[in-house]
Parts: C-alpha cells; structure tokens; sequence
C-alpha cells in the first residue's frame, strides 16, 4: 500500500456560524465550498472552506455549534492548524491579521518562521511560508498541523510505520514528521503529553487523510485492524468516503478517499452558496432551514 500523500481534511468545532463565515472567508479569503450538515448530528452546520480553485488538500471543515459548549485543548486533539502561503508573504499576512485586530505571535513552531493567531472562537492556526511562488498572497492550503498526541511515540510509531511518513530533525519537545506527497504536509507531535482535552467550542475534532479510492481505503480499513485499531465501517460522505479510527495518542484519524469530490450535488461555480443535503435527510429540508441559523453569504 502506498504511503500518505497527504491530508484531506481537517474538521474543528467552532462557534456561531456567521462568525465562522466571516473569519475564514473575509479574513483569510478561503472560498465556502459546501453549506450541509454534520451527517452524523443534523441539527448543525457542516461548513467547508477551500482554496479558490478547490484544490484537493486545502480544505479545512467546521461543525459550528451554537450552544456555547467551549471545548478544553488537550492530548486526543489535533493542535494548532498552519496554513501555507507563498513565498516572500508572511509580512503582508503579519500586517493583515494586525490591521483585523487579531494578536499575531512569531515563533518557530515549524522549524521556520511561523506566525501563530487563533481565529474568533479560539482555534489555534498558524502561517508557515512555503517556497513555491503565486500571483497573489492567498493561502496555498496546510502547512501542516500539530497533534496533541497522549503517546507520542505511539503516535510516530504509525506515522513513520504504516502511513509511510518521513521523521524531520526532531527535538526532545517535538517530534517533526512530513508526508511524502509533493504538498509535504508537516506533523508535529508534542512532548510531553498534557492533560487530555475536551471537545467543544475551539478545539479540532480530527484529521483525515488522503487515499487514492474506495479500494484502497479498504485496505486501509483491514490494515489499522491488522494492527490492532478499531476502525469504523466505510462512511458515505457524499464528497468521499471515510473510515475513522482512533490513534495510540487518542487523535481520531479519519482516511477519506478523494472522490467523489465537492461537485457531486452543485456546479463548480456555485459551490457553497447553498444549503446541501445528502439524500438521507432531504425530505427533512424544511425543518433543518427553519432550525438553521441563516448564513450571511
Ligand atoms: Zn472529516
């Protein structure tokens, strides 16, 4: 089986929606490419944010939650989100975040000059220059991201063993790790291990990673069970399908395949200006637009 090429996606909790919508459509100009509801909870929002060309591997997700359950950041959660922008941008990022009011933090994080910020409800992100070249500032998609991993060489032990990833120079805080495809996505596992987190308002709930197609996320399925994972049936996201297992460090991993894409149910040009619903809770539209906040789009 090949190794991970890279991330898929990255799902966090967050607040109000319109705050949501705002903060990464007006803030860091991600595009809404998909308005629908969290499958597996329908009274919520699922919102998918992209690049502009909708490039697989720039998207980031969110369950916006109204019911002011603040989540605790801790071990069993993906930590910190970076997002990759072209080379020579980080000052014109540094400025942007600065003239929105958002307190900007330069660190090291990824081994580079990393701008660290959290979004309106509290979620860690990061900005790391990457070396490719654009016409304009926008994100290019992840970094990478941080995981708060309860074992941390549980964690490398999967990520450099089965899921094929390389270790980077690594420190005795940080264990670095990249993925293989040509995004080089990075991974930081954090030591030591903090208290373990709760899931609510501002945390990350998981990552998922790419696989070419349903087979092959089959046998993915039968591998982690092989070694000694539970792992959920094949979901049907509608966009792609998923399984979902938790890792040694307690971060839930999703592998999604990466068909059949966000044009299932809406044109390229218009994805995300309405709301979507998988053929399962159709029936119940009319109910879920009343339960829904609107969204200001
Ligand atoms: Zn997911």
């Amino acid at each position: 089986m090949e190794a991970i090429q890279r991330i898929h996606h990255i799902s966090a909790i967050v607040g109000d929606p319109n705050e949501n919508v705002r903060f990464y459509r007006d803030v860091l100009r991600l595009r809404l490419i998909k308005q629908t509801v969290n499958f597996d909870d329908p009274g919520v929002y699922h919102l998918y944010f992209g690049d502009h060309a909708v490039t697989p591997g720039t998207v980031i997700t969110f369950f916006p939650w109204t019911n002011n359950n603040q989540g605790r950041k801790g071990s069993g959660q993906v930590g910190r989100i970076a997002f990759r922008v072209p080379q020579g941008s980080l000052n014109h990022w540094q400025e942007h975040l600065t003239s929105k009011d958002i307190q900007v933090e330069s660190t090291q994080l990824f081994g580079k000059d990393t701008l660290e910020f959290t979004d309106i409800h509290g979620l860690d992100l990061a900005i790391v220059e990457g070396e490719e070249t654009a016409v304009n500032q926008d994100i290019l998609g992840f970094h990478g991201s941080v995981l708060l991993s309860g074992n941390p060489e549980g964690t490398k032990e999967l990520l450099t063993g089965r899921m094929g990833l390389t270790e980077l120079e690594s420190d005795d805080q940080n264990l670095h790790f990249e993925t293989v495809g040509k995004e080089k996505h990075h991974i930081i596992t954090l030591n030591p291990p903090q208290p373990a987190g709760r899931f609510g308002i501002g945390t990350v709930h998981h990552i998922a990673w790419a696989v070419p197609d349903e087979d092959t996320l089959k046998k993915w399925q039968s591998a982690l069970q092989e070694d000694g994972f539970g792992v959920t049936v094949v979901k049907d996201r509608n966009y792609f399908n998923s399984i979902y297992m938790s890792e040694k460090g307690h971060v839930v991993f999703e592998f999604a395949t990466i068909g059949p894409g966000f044009d299932v149910d809406e044109d390229i040009d218009s994805l995300g200006t309405a709301l979507k619903l998988p053929k399962q809770y159709e029936h119940k539209r009319q109910e879920y637009e009343t339960l829904l906040p609107r969204l200001d789009v």
